[in-house]
């Protein structure tokens, strides 16, 4: 199996091969063409299997076809994480003058703002401080009005350590008709809960 064979666009597949991705990884095999087709998707994945590329690649070849910000949001645990999520996004996105911010902790917040209302393609975000930037701007709400991805990176650990509150807020102001992709190291009893509360959306699990 090819990344052409995934369904992925020409310019994407030539990236992969520029980054040195020969195959796919089983992750991307079975995220892929799933997220391409508009499912919802939680993958079972650890850190190291490629499961970034696994959401960025489908979330960028959409993006190209229809380019506008915010496109995707990407909520992980870490500032860490969404350090390493953003290189990658930038590396996948490198011919599509991508526009990417970072939303973390420990950074200015007013920067944080304009940023966002710059509208970036993607944001990559921890939960706490994109939840304080929802609620304490109110400009910053109708930034998310169309997105069409929401991803929870590492979910088994944003909902581990119970991030309820912020997850409220993200979930509000994102329109109902998105897709959401899930990523988890493991299945957890709070993941199982989560999945049974979005019993609306059809997730396809891939191991
Ligand atoms: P991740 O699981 O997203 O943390 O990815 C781990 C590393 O694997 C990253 O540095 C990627 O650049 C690399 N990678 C992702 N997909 C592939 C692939 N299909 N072939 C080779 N390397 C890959």
């Amino acid at each position: 199996v090819t990344f052409s064979d995934l369904g992925l666009a020409e310019w994407a597949v030539n990236t992969c091969k520029e980054l040195g991705m020969k195959r796919p990884t089983p992750v991307q095999h079975h995220c892929i063409p799933k997220i391409l087709s508009g499912q919802d998707v939680m993958g079972l994945a650890q850190t190291g299997s490629g499961k970034t590329a696994a959401f960025a690649l489908p979330i960028l070849h959409r993006l190209a076809e229809d380019p506008f910000g915010v496109f995707a949001l990407v909520v992980t645990p870490t500032r860490e994480l969404a350090y390493q999520l953003a290189e990658q996004f930038r590396a996948l996105g490198s011919s599509l003058a991508l526009r990417c911010s970072v939303i973390v902790g420990g950074m200015d917040m007013v920067n944080q703002a304009q940023s966002l209302m710059q509208r970036p393609h993607v944001v990559i975000a921890t939960p706490g401080r994109i939840k304080v930037l929802i609620e304490e701007n109110p400009d910053i709400p109708a930034v998310f009005t169309n997105t069409k991805f929401l991803v929870l990176d590492e979910a088994d650990r944003v909902l581990g350590v119970n991030f309820e509150a912020e997850l409220r807020v993200i979930f509000q102001c994102l329109p109902k008709n998105r897709q959401t992709l899930l990523f988890s190291a493991t299945m957890t009893s709070n993941l199982q809960t989560l999945l049974e509360l979005s019993a609306n959306r059809a997730y396809f699990y891939a191991a």
